[in-house]
C-alpha cells in the first residue's frame, strides 16, 4: 500500500500527512453535504475537479466532468440521497501516489446514504492557496440497507433448496426450481459467460430470483471453442469472480479452456439457475405489466416462453460476424470461416492461409497456424495498437497482485471520470510508447501499421471504444517481424479465384484457408432481430462511450424499461456486475423506477 507519511507539499515544502489530510477534508465535505450548500461543496473541489457516481448519489452511473455538471447533479440528488457518516476505509490506507501525472493524496473511504452503504475514493492535489482540494471523487453504492447481500455477517444459515428433514432435498428442489414450470424468473440473462455469471451470482446473493439461458451445450464453451492456443492475457489475481477468487494453485495466466472449466465449476458452487443448449430468440415488452414475454429455443428444439420483468443481455456483445465483402470470395472453394467458427486442426504443414484481421484475434489464429506449420498471411485493414504483453501490457493491471483486496483494486480501476480517464491513458501510453519502442519500429519496417489511438490513449480507451483496435503481443509480433508471418495491406487484395488470392499487382498466391478475424457487427443488429427495429432504435449505441463519458448505455437502466447489458473483461464483469444487480435490486423495492426519467438523462 502507499505510504502514510508521503510527499512533500508543493506549497508547503512540508512533508504530508496523507491520513489527516484525508480524514479533515472528508469531515468538511460530510459538513458541507449536511448544510446542502452547493458552493460550500463545490469549495472543496479543484476547478477542474470532477465526480464518479456508480448509483450511490444518481441510481445511475454518471461521470460529472467539471464543478458545473457536479453542481446540477448535486442539486438534483442531494437532498433524497442524504449522505452521511464518512469514514477513512480500513482495508486502505490513504498514501501519497501520481494519478495520471499529478501527484495526489489517494483515500479511500466509506459512507451511508439513507437507503444504503457507500464506498468511495477521492483524490486530493494542493492547491495554489496551500489547501487540499479534490481532484476526482468516486462514490458507489455497495449495498440496500435491510436487503445486504447473503455473505459474511448475514450469511444463509442454509441453502433455500435445502429443505431439512422430511423434505424432498437439495437435488431434487434445485431441479424442480430449474423447470420453471410452475414459476416465472425475476430476470434472464442471455449469456453465461463471465458477465452473465457474475451477474447472477450477484443476484442470487441478494435474494432475487434470476435464469441465465445460454446457446452453448456447456458453459464455458464459449472459452473452450474458441482457438486452442488462447491464454488469458491478464494476469490471474485480475480475473476472480464475484465471492470466489481463484486457489493460490492457479497459473499466473490461465488458458482459455481451463478458464470455461472454471465458469462451470462457478455456476455450480454458486448454485446458479442455467439452461445451456438454449437460444434467446427475442421477446416483446408489455408496458402496462411492466414484463417482458420472451422466446427461447432449447436443446430439443421446442420453443419455451417465459415471463420475466427483467432481460440482462450478456452476449458478449454482438456475436454477429462481421465478414468483409471482397471481389470472389463467393467463387473461392477452399475452406473460409470467422474467427469465432475457426477450429484449428494439428498440423497445416504445406498448408498456405490468410488471416483477415490484425487485432488479438487475427494474430493470435495466425500465430497458432504458423507454429503448426501453415504459410500465413495477414491482412491488414489499418494501423493496430500493439504493446508487449509482458511485461508492458501488465503494468496496467498490476495493482491486482499486489497483495491489495480486490474490493479495492476495483475502486482504484473504477475511479476516473471519463476526462481523467483520457487522461490516465495519455500518460500511460507515453510509458508505454517508451518501453515498446522497438517492437513497434520493428514491425512498422515490417511493414504492419501501428497507431496508439487517434488521441494516443492506448489499448484500454481503443476497447473502451470499439471492443477491439488492438494486439496484446505474445509472440505473433515476433513472427512478423522475422517475416514468418507476412502482411498485406487491405488495398493490396484484389479478388479471390476459386483456389487463390490475387493481390492488386497481379501477383497471386494458393490459398487453402482463409480466416475472417474481422470483428463483430454492431450490436444493433442483433437488437433489430430480438426486439424490431423501434425497440433497437430506442436503445441505442451499446458500448463505446455516451455524450457523458460513460460506456453507452452499459451496467445501467436503458430507454427501454427492462432491458440491461453488461460486458467487458472479467474485471468489469466483477465490479460493474455488483451495480447492476443493485439497480435491478433498488427497482424491485421499489427505491428506484424501472424506467429512466429526465434526472437520470441529465
Ligand atoms: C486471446 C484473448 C484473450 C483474452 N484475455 C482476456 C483476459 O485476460 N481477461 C479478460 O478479462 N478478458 C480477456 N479476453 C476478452 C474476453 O473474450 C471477453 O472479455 C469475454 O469473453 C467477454 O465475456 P462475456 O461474458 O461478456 O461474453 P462471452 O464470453 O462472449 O459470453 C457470451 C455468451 O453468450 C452466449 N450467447 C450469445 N448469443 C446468444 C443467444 N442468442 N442465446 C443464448 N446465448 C447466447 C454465447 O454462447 C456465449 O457463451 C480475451 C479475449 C481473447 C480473444
Amino acid at each position: 500500500m502507499p505510504d502514510e507519511i508521503g510527499k512533500e507539499s508543493a506549497v508547503t515544502n512540508t512533508p504530508v500527512d496523507a491520513r489527516s489530510v484525508a480524514a479533515s477534508w472528508l469531515v468538511e465535505f460530510e459538513r458541507v453535504l449536511s448544510k446542502r450548500k452547493i458552493d460550500g461543496i463545490l469549495s472543496l473541489f479543484t476547478q477542474d475537479g470532477s465526480w464518479r457516481d456508480l448509483v450511490a448519489f444518481s441510481w445511475h452511473i454518471h461521470s460529472w466532468a467539471n464543478p458545473k455538471q457536479i453542481a446540477a447533479a448535486l442539486e438534483n440528488h442531494l437532498e433524497s440521497i442524504g449522505p452521511h457518516d464518512f469514514h477513512l476505509d480500513a482495508r486502505a490506507a490513504p498514501g501519497c501516489v501520481p494519478r495520471a501525472g499529478r501527484d495526489v493524496i489517494e483515500a479511500f473511504y466509506t459512507f451511508a446514504t439513507r437507503t444504503g452503504k457507500g464506498e468511495g475514493v477521492v483524490r486530493l492535489v494542493c492547491d495554489l492557496d496551500g489547501q487540499y482540494r479534490a481532484w476526482t471523487l468516486l462514490t458507489a453504492l455497495n449495498s440496500i440497507q435491510g436487503h445486504e447481500a447473503h455473505i459474511g455477517a448475514n450469511q444463509r444459515e442454509h441453502s433455500d433448496f435445502d429443505d431439512g428433514f422430511g423434505g424432498t432435498g437439495y437435488i431434487t428442489n434445485r431441479k424442480r426450481h430449474l423447470r420453471y414450470s410452475e414459476t416465472e424468473p425475476t430476470v434472464i440473462i442471455v449469456g453465461a459467460g463471465q458477465a452473465g455469471l457474475s451477474v447472477a451470482a450477484r443476484l442470487r446473493m441478494l435474494g432475487i430470483d434470476a435464469l441465465v439461458i445460454d446457446r452453448k451445450a456447456r458453459i464455458g464453451d464459449n472459452w473452450r471453442d474458441r482457438y486452442r492456443g488462447l491464454r488469458l492475457h491478464t494476469e490471474t489475481p485480475v480475473n476472480h469472480l464475484p465471492y470466489l477468487p481463484f486457489p493460490e494453485t492457479s497459473p499466473r495466466f490461465m488458458s482459455g479452456a481451463m478458464f470455461g472449466d472454471w465458469l462451470e465449476s462457478y455456476a455450480s458452487i454458486m448454485e446458479l439457475t442455467v439452461w445451456t443448449g438454449t437460444e434467446f430468440l427475442g421477446g416483446e415488452y408489455n408496458d402496462e405489466a411492466e414484463r417482458w414475454s420472451v422466446r427461447l429455443r432449447r436443446a430439443d428444439g421446442t420453443i419455451r416462453t417465459l415471463r420475466p420483468k427483467y432481460l440482462v443481455i450478456a452476449t458478449g456483445l454482438s456475436d454477429l460476424p462481421n465478414i468483409p465483402q471482397i471481389k470472389g470470395i463467393g467463387a473461392y472453394e477452399g475452406q473460409a470461416c470467422h474467427s469465432s467458427q475457426f477450429k484449428c486442426l494439428d498440423d497445416y504443414t504445406g498448408k498456405s492461409a490468410v488471416v483477415f484481421g490484425a487485432g488479438t484475434s487475427g494474430i493470435d489464429v495466425a500465430h497458432d497456424l504458423c507454429k503448426r506449420g501453415a504459410k500465413v498471411t495477414v491482412v491488414q485493414r489499418g494501423p493496430m495498437t500493439v504493446v508487449n504483453l509482458d511485461p508492458t501490457a501488465l503494468v496496467q493491471f498490476s495493482l491486482f497482485s499486489c497483495g491489495i483486496p480486490t474490493e479495492i483494486c476495483d475502486l482504484m480501476a473504477n475511479a476516473d471520470p471519463y476526462p481523467v480517464l483520457l487522461k490516465t491513458h495519455k500518460e500511460l501510453t507515453n510509458s508505454i510508447r517508451l518501453q515498446d519502442k522497438q517492437l513497434i519500429d520493428d514491425l512498422e519496417r515490417a511493414g504492419f501499421r501501428t497507431h496508439y489511438g487517434m488521441d494516443d490513449t492506448g489499448n484500454v480507451i481503443q476497447y473502451f471504444r470499439s471492443g477491439g483496435g488492438y494486439y496484446l503481443n505474445v509472440g505473433g509480433a515476433e513472427l512478423i517481424i522475422e517475416g514468418k508471418i507476412q502482411v498485406r495491406q487491405f488495398e493490396e487484395v484484389s479478388h479471390f479465384t476459386k483456389d487463390q488470392i490475387v493481390w492488386s499487382n497481379g501477383s497471386a498466391d494458393t490459398v487453402d484457408l482463409v480466416v475472417f478475424a474481422t470483428g463483430y457487427k454492431n450490436f444493433t443488429a442483433v437488437l433489430d432481430a430480438w426486439f424490431g427495429t423501434d425497440v433497437a432504435e430506442t436503445i441505442g449505441q451499446v458500448w463505446g462511450f455516451d455524450q457523458g463519458g460513460e460506456l453507452s448505455n452499459m451496467y445501467k437502466r436503458t430507454e427501454q424499461p427492462g432491458v440491461w447489458f453488461i460486458g467487458g473483461g472479467v474485471l468489469h464483469s466483477r465490479s460493474y456486475s455488483l451495480y447492476l444487480a443493485l439497480q435491478i435490486q433498488a427497482c424491485e423495492l421499489g427505491l428506484m423506477p424501472i424506467r429512466l426519467g429526465e434526472l437520470d438523462r441529465a
